[in-house]
């Protein structure tokens, strides 16, 4: 039985109660414990600058050329917290409340009422780190909304915020590098965790510039690794964002929690081309203003300023009254593919709806959308050629964030003793669907909050033998990477890496992405264990294994997302019901709206490794809803 180590008494207490019974470090003692956290984006820049600062002895690991470059630094619309300071009728409840119901009722509470509290705190101290956050004419901090609530509780930086907040955090990482307490390690990519005597104690990591193989012991690991989005090869994450690091600890024995929740943005440029790599993301803070709107009339192909208003449909108005163009995500995304299917889509494919700003262009004047918006249409401009001041912007539903990720308990511990995981690579608090605005929020709330208490008490109160690299563990696991490696290296075939993730990507999407069913899914799983068998004989890497080779690091990185494919479709089988992002097309209200099944599926589901193309075994962690009463979503 999983145990989420969910402390006692009113939910409201819960955190105080915990970080009061929680062991301390004694100042003078911190030196002496060494602390690896991988991944520098806002969760682990964020936790290395802040355990640096406690005085811990800090290894920072990241694929990067430097922190700066992590995938954080995307993030366009905003980062939410309840301060209420517009007087909105916002609180720390309201904020808990949203995002448990956001979640479609498969988040743990008490971890979600900590984030609403903690939401507070994130902005104070960015605000003291000197974080731009756009402001009022008056100084005062300036927010907006986001979809699934009806407060303004976003705050912002333009279309920049992920990016000031990463420099927020990098400069107080770069304090404790200057200061000695961290030591960065650059363009070194983690392949595998070592676990001495049941506790996880290093990693390996291969040195992407001499691809050297080396290990590093501590006296614990974070892994704040991002998330696997790019499992479906078309997303809006960074080319570079991969599972490795999570996927190679489930290896080890880390559960994997809910690998299906994955998030399906419903304001992306349209792909236009196959042969693109990757696609972009236009900010849900676009829906604040703009109206997305696709024709009445089906196969209608005049210009969109030629459709007079009475011949449009602007279907999440006339759908969901309540919440208009900011329902979440996943019931916008799953709105726009169905007028889509229904022959009304917009664009070159048809894949396409319009997202338009003349009326608040005509509201509030071409400035204040420009002083608000203006970086993103510039983006807009860039990648299609057109103005979106003048015609509309055509965006599609694609692949951005992923809820599933390591299981971890109230303590961001992993099933694993002393492996800590954080931000998006942690099943997180977002449940089946995360709403906008909350993953810098829960990034930052990981690394800035949590770890910098819960870190502390493992190591207070866990007893640690002293190991260093000499460990027959390291030399074993160090062993397993090299000859891993060697092996893709020796195939010598006729496919690229990218050749097989594009094919995974596509069976992804098509059997796993917005839409599940029960006979797409089994399509896929007998699909995937081909596609890998071929992928193990068929492979071709140029170059060799002690360079500089990006096709023998993407090649690494696909051979996990062809195991972590498997486990999305067994999960995403598995749950009948649907719930948030997850929509099986076999459970669904007369509405089209997706349909839970609580009595059966309110519970995490946290799968165990067994081996390649072996079933993996199911463990269920129940969720309980007492402060927020299960009920059938509606926005309307
Ligand atoms: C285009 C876009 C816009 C977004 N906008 C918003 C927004 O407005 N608001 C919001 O709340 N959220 C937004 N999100 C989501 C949010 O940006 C991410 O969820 C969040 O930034 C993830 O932060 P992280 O620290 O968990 O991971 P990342 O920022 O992805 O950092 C991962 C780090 O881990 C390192 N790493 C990974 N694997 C390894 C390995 N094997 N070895 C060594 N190092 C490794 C990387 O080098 C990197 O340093 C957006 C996402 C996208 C894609």
């Amino acid at each position: 039985m999983l145990d989420a180590r969910i402390p006692s008494g009113p939910i409201e207490q819960q955190w105080d109660k915990c970080r009061l019974e929680m062991k301390l470090v004694n100042p003078a003692n911190r030196r002496k414990h060494s602390i690896i956290v991988v991944g520098a984006g806002l969760a682990g820049a964020a936790a290395a600058a802040t355990l640096g600062q406690q005085g811990y002895t800090v290894q920072c690991f990241s694929y990067h050329d430097t922190p700066r470059r992590a995938h954080s630094i995307a993030a366009q619309g905003g980062i939410n917290a309840a301060k209420n300071y517009r007087n909105d009728g916002d609180s720390i409840f309201r904020l808990f409340k949203d995002t448990v119901k956001g979640g479609d009722f498969r988040a743990r509470e008490a971890n979600v009422y900590r984030l609403a509290q903690i939401s507070n705190n994130i902005i104070d101290q960015c605000v003291a780190q000197g974080v731009p956050f756009a402001r009022e004419y008056g100084g005062l901090l300036d927010t907006r909304s986001f979809g699934g609530v009806q407060v303004s509780r976003t705050f912002y930086a333009r279309g920049q915020t992920g990016q000031q907040l990463l420099l927020g955090a990098y400069q107080a990482l770069e304090e404790q590098l200057a200061a000695g307490t961290v030591k960065m390690h650059i363009r070194s990519e983690l392949l595998d965790v070592v676990i001495v005597n049941g506790k996880a104690r290093g990693i390996v990591t291969r040195n992407l510039v001499t691809g050297e193989i080396e290990c590093h012991a501590a006296d614990l690991v974070v892994l704040a690794t991002g998330g696997y989005s790019n499992v479906f090869y078309f997303s809006t994450n960074a080319k570079a964002c991969n599972c490795t690091a999570i996927w190679r600890a489930h290896r080890r024995g880390a559960l994997f929690g809910n690998p299906c929740f994955t998030q399906i943005h419903p304001t992306c440029i349209p792909l236009s081309s196959e042969h693109q790599s990757k696609l972009t993301l236009m900010s849900e803070s676009l829906r604040n203003d703009g109206r997305i709107w696709v024709p009445k009339k089906k196969g209608d192909t005049r210009a969109a300023n030629d459709i007079p208003e009475n011949e449009r449909d602007y279907y999440l108005e006339r759908r969901y009254p309540g919440f208009g163009n900011l329902v979440p995500r996943d019931v916008a995304s799953r709105n726009a593919k169905d007028v889509c299917d229904e022959g009304r889509g917009v664009g070159p494919h048809g894949q396409g709806v319009y997202l338009d700003f003349a009326d608040a262009i005509h509201r509030l004047g071409l400035e204040t959308v420009r002083e608000r918006y203006g970086n993103l249409f510039d983006i807009y401009e860039r990648i299609t050629g057109e103005d979106a001041y003048t015609v509309p912007m055509r965006i599609f539903p694609a692949p951005h964030y992923t809820m599933g990720g390591l299981w971890v308990d109230y303590h961001l511990m992993s099933t694993i003793p002393g492996l800590f995981v954080a931000g998006e690579a942690n099943f997180s608090d977002h449940g089946a669907n995360r709403l906008g605005a909350s993953a810098l929020m829960q990034g930052l709330a990981d690394g800035y909050f949590i770890l910098p208490s819960v870190v502390p008490d493992y190591l207070a109160s866990t007893t640690l033998d002293p190991v260093d690299t000499s460990h027959a563990a390291f030399t074993a696991t160090k062993t397993e990477v090299a000859d891993r490696i060697k092996a893709l290296v020796a195939i010598k075939g006729k496919r690229s890496p990218d050749s097989f993730q594009r094919e995974l990507g596509k069976l992804m999407w098509d059997e796993c992405g917005m839409a599940r069913s029960d006979a797409g899914l089994r399509k896929a799983l007998a699909r995937i264990p081909e596609l890998r068998e071929e992928f193990w004989h068929n492979l071709s890497i140029v170059g060799g294994d002690e360079e500089l080779n990006q096709a023998l690091e993407n090649a690494n990185r696909v051979s996990d997302f062809l195991e972590l494919a498997e486990l999305m479709c067994i999960d995403a089988l598995d749950r009948t019901e649907s719930c948030g992002g997850h929509f099986r097309v076999e459970s669904q209200t007369p509405d089209g709206e997706a349909k839970r099944d609580d009595a059966n599926f309110s519970f995490v589901s946290a799968w165990e490794w067994k081996g390649v193309g072996q079933a993996p075994v199911l463990n269920k962690e129940p969720l309980v809803f007492e402060h927020v009463p299960l009920a059938q979503r509606s926005y309307k």
